[in-house]
C-alpha cells in the first residue's frame, strides 16, 4: 500500500521553492517521517495549518521512492497558546529540535511522541513554568534514549553519592564522589539539592511541576548540568539552545 496514515507532531517545517515545505514529522505510528508538502504556502492551501511547526495532525501520506508526500492532512491540535509569545515559541522550538536530534528515522518511539505531546500542551497553558517543565522534558527524553545521567551512585566507583557537594560529569555519565573527582577533566560542582531537583524531575506528575519551587541559582545550575551534557552527548550544541541562552540568561 502506497498510502499511509500517521498522526503526528511537526518537528520542524522548512519552506522550500514552488510553495513546497519539508517536514520533519514525529508519528505515533512509525516514528520519524520526513514528507514533502506540496503547494502549501500557497495563500488558498487548505493545509497550510497543518503543517506549521508544533502542530499535532493527522497525515494521509504517499510512500515516495526517495521522499514520501503529504496527500491529505488535517491539524488536530494547534497549540494556539504556545504560539502567543516569543518565550514559548523559543522553548518548543528546542524541545521540537532536541527530540529530532535523539529520535531516528523510521523507529517508533511512543514514549517520545506522547512525551512531547503532553509538553506541548502544558507548556502552552498560561502561567506555565516553561523553564522548569523544560527541563523535565531533557531528563525524560535522555532517559527514554537511554542516555539518562546516573543520579544515584558515583560513575567512577558506585557508591551512593550523599554529601553536601556532588560532582557532575558529563563525560563519564553522571555523578561523581569527592574521592573520584579526578577521573575527568570535566568534573564540576554542584549542591547536592540540585541534583535531587533533576531526579524529582524525572519521576514527578509533570502536570504538577508547577508545585516544584526552584529558587533562580538552582535553574541556572539545572541548565548548566543538563546543557553541557546534552551537547556532550549529542556532540552538537543546538541552534535552537544556543537561540534560547542568548534570549534569556544574561546573568
Ligand atoms: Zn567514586
Amino acid at each position: 500500500m502506497k498510502l499511509y496514515k500517521v498522526d503526528a507532531i511537526v518537528l520542524r517545517s522548512r519552506e522550500m521553492r514552488d510553495a513546497d515545505r519539508i517536514l520533519t514529522l514525529l508519528s505515533r505510528q512509525k516514528g520519524k517521517i520526513k514528507a514533502v508538502a506540496h503547494g502549501v504556502n500557497k495563500p488558498s492551501s487548505r493545509k497550510r495549518g497543518a503543517v506549521q511547526p508544533f502542530c499535532y495532525s493527522s497525515f494521509l501520506l504517499y510512500r515516495g521512492r526517495e521522499l514520501d508526500s503529504v496527500n491529505q492532512c488535517e491539524g488536530i491540535e494547534a497549540f494556539s497558546g504556545l504560539r502567543a509569545d516569543l518565550d514559548r515559541i523559543s522553548y518548543a522550538s528546542y524541545l521540537a529540535e532536541l527530540t529530532d536530534y535523539a529520535s531516528m528515522e523510521d523507529q517508533i518511539n511512543g514514549e517520545a511522541f506522547f512525551l512531547l505531546l503532553t509538553i506541548l500542551h502544558l507548556i502552552s497553558r498560561d502561567g506555565a513554568d516553561v523553564e522548569l517543565l523544560t527541563r523535565s522534558f531533557e531528563i525524560r527524553l535522555l532517559d527514554i534514549a537511554g542516555l539518562r545521567p546516573h543520579l544515584d551512585n558515583c560513575v567512577g566507583c558506585g557508591v551512593p553519592v550523599e554529601s553536601e557537594t556532588v560532582g557532575f560529569s558529563s563525560s563519564t555519565g553522571g555523578v561523581v564522589c569527592g574521592r573520584c573527582s579526578g577521573i575527568a577533566g570535566d568534573v564540576k560542582f554542584f549542591p547536592r539539592g540540585t541534583v535531587e531537583i533533576l531526579k524529582l524531575l524525572l519521576k514527578w506528575d509533570l502536570k504538577k511541576t508547577e508545585r516544584i519551587k526552584v529558587s533562580p541559582r538552582v535553574r541556572q545550575q539545572l541548565r548548566q548540568i543538563m546543557q553541557n551534557y546534552i551537547s556532550y552527548h549529542l556532540e552538537k550544541k543546538l541552534a535552537t539552545a544556543l537561540f534560547l541562552e542568548k534570549l534569556y540568561y544574561h546573568y
